[in-house]
C-alpha cells in the first residue's frame, strides 16, 4: 500500500488518536457530482413509497407504531437547557440546537429501525409477490398471518449489536427464522433481548467484520436464507436515506429555515458508514450545499476518515494506521468502512469529528440532566461535532472558505442521536455514573 497518507499533517492527530477535525478537501457542489453518484433520487422515492406500503403491516404488528399509523419515526427536539449549560463551560457555536430523537425510534430504539426494517420489509416483499401470497395493489397487512409461509426462510446479519436487533426483531415478528453474527464488542443486553425474541444469536471472539464474514458465508451456503449486507447494501442506505424528506417536515414547523444565509449543520455518529451515509445523501437532495454534513467517529476507529482522507476506502482499516479498533462505542466499532458508502460521501462529506470515549459518558450525562433525555454512548458522538466547530482551527477555516462566519447567528446545528431507546433501566444507571 501506497502509505504517503501517514505523513499527511491533516492526519497527525487522527494517528496519535487525539480529538480532531478534519475537513473534506475533495468536497464539491453537490449539483456538481449528484449525478455521478452510485444512488438516484428516485430510489429513495421508490423507498419511502415501499415503507408507506407496508405502514398497515407495521401498524398490526407493532401497537406502538400506531399514533403514527405504522410510519416509524422520531421527534426533534430543541435543546436550549444543555445550548446553555455547555455554553457555560466551553465555547459553543452560535445558532439553534436540536436533537434528532432516532434513539426514540419505533421497534428497534435506534437509526437502525430505518435501514434494517426497510431490507427487510423489501425481501418480505419480493418474496410474497413471487410466491403469489400478495398482490401489488393488495393488503399489506395480511402478510402478518403468513408466519408458516416466512418460518421456511431464514434472515442473517452480522452486527455490532443494533442492527441486529433491528433485522431480529423485525424478521422475528414476521415469522422468518433470524440468526445474528455479533461481533465481541456487542453489549450483552443486546444479546440477551434478541435472544428473547427467538432469536439464534452467536458469538464471535473477533470484531464486527469477521461476525459478517462469518454470516456472510453461512448465509451464502443456503438457498433459503437472505444476508443482510452491512458492508454493501444498498437497501439498507435507502432506508436511511429515508430520514431526510420526513425531517424537512419537522424543520419547517419549527420555523427553521434552510437557505444560503440559514446553514444546516448535521452530525452523525459513524461506524460502516450505511446509517449516516444514507441520512446525509437524503439531506444533500433536499438542502445541496445548504447542509453541511459531518461524522463523527471514535479516536480509536475512525474508519471512514480514514477510508476517505486516504482515497484507500475499503481498502484501508483503522489498524492500518496503528489504532486498536476498540472503543466503549460499541454502535461505532467498526475497523473498515463501506465501499459504497465511501463512494456516495468521497465528494459531498464536509468533514469529520473524532471523539475521546471518556467525552461520551460526560455528554450522555449533561444530556440527561438538562433535558431529561437518554441516549446511548455511540449516539453521544454526535456531540463532537457541535463542540468541535467551535473549537478546532479546521472547522473555523472551513466556515470561512464557506463564506459562514457572518451567517451563523442564523445556523441551525442537528445531532443526530442514533440510538438509547432499548437500553434497561439499570445499564442506563451504569452509563450514567461512568467515568473513563
Ligand atoms: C449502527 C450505529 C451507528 C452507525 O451506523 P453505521 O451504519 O454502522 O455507520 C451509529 N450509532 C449507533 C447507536 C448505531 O447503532
Amino acid at each position: 500500500m501506497n502509505a504517503a497518507w501517514r505523513e499527511d499533517p491533516a492526519l497527525r492527530d487522527v494517528l496519535a488518536a487525539a480529538e480532531t477535525c478534519w475537513i473534506n478537501p475533495e468536497k464539491k457542489p453537490f449539483a456538481a457530482v449528484a449525478d455521478g453518484l452510485p444512488v438516484k433520487p428516485g430510489e429513495v422515492d421508490d423507498a419511502a413509497d415501499r415503507l408507506d406500503r407496508f405502514a398497515p403491516l407495521l401498524r398490526s404488528l407493532f401497537p406502538e407504531t400506531e399514533a403514527d399509523c405504522g410510519r416509524i419515526e422520531s421527534p426533534l427536539r430543541e435543546l436550549p437547557a444543555l445550548r446553555e449549560k455547555l455554553s457555560w463551560r466551553e465555547r459553543v457555536p452560535a445558532g439553534r440546537l436540536f436533537l434528532k430523537l432516532d434513539s426514540e425510534l419505533a421497534v428497534a430504539g435506534s437509526v437502525k429501525a430505518r435501514g434494517g426494517i426497510y431490507e427487510v420489509l423489501k425481501h418480505t416483499e419480493e418474496l410474497a409477490l413471487e410466491a403469489g401470497l400478495l398482490r401489488p395493489d393488495g393488503d399489506y397487512a395480511d402478510l402478518a398471518g403468513q408466519r408458516d409461509f416466512f418460518a421456511k426462510y431464514t434472515v442473517q446479519v452480522g452486527s455490532t449489536g443494533n442492527l441486529g436487533l433491528s433485522i431480529g426483531i423485525m424478521a422475528a415478528a414476521l415469522g422468518y427464522r433470524a440468526v445474528v453474527h455479533m461481533s465481541a464488542d456487542a453489549r450483552q443486553w443486546k444479546k440477551d433481548l434478541l435472544r428473547q425474541k427467538g432469536v439464534d444469536v452467536r458469538e464471535y471472539d473477533g470484531d464486527y467484520g469477521k461476525a459478517v464474514e462469518q454470516g456472510r458465508a453461512l448465509s451464502d451456503a443456503d438457498p433459503m436464507s437472505y444476508f443482510v449486507d452491512d458492508e454493501h447494501s444498498k437497501n439498507l442506505f435507502l432506508g436511511y436515506a429515508v430520514a431526510a424528506r420526513r425531517l424537512a417536515e419537522q424543520l419547517a414547523a419549527q420555523d427553521v429555515e434552510v437557505d444560503d444565509d440559514h446553514p444546516l449543520f448535521v452530525t452523525i455518529p459513524c461506524g460502516v458508514g450505511g446509517a449516516p451515509g444514507g441520512v446525509a445523501y437524503g439531506l444533500k437532495l433536499l438542502y445541496g450545499d445548504n447542509v453541511h454534513v459531518f461524522f463523527a467517529e471514535p479516536v480509536q476507529c475512525p474508519c471512514m476518515l480514514l477510508g476517505l482522507a486516504t482515497g484507500e476506502k475499503d481498502g484501508v482499516c483503522v489498524q492500518d494506521a496503528g489504532l486498536t479498533g476498540v472503543t466503549e462505542a460499541d454502535g461505532l466499532a467498526v475497523a473498515r468502512p463501506s465501499k459504497l458508502v465511501c463512494d456516495v460521501m468521497e465528494y459531498t462529506l464536509s468533514g469529520e469529528f473524532t471523539v475521546a470515549d471518556g467525552r461520551l459518558y460526560e455528554d450522555l450525562r449533561a444530556l440527561h440532566a438538562a433535558e431529561k433525555l437518554f441516549i446511548e454512548p455511540s449516539a453521544c458522538a454526535a456531540f463532537a461535532g457541535y463542540r468541535g466547530l467551535a473549537r478546532f482551527p479546521a472547522a473555523q477555516s472551513y466556515l470561512k472558505a464557506h463564506g459562514l462566519i457572518g451567517k451563523m447567528e442564523n445556523a441551525s446545528h442537528i445531532l443526530w442521536a442514533t440510538g438509547g431507546r432499548l437500553v434497561p433501566a439499570l445499564t442506563r444507571k451504569e452509563y450514567l455514573a461512568k467515568r473513563l
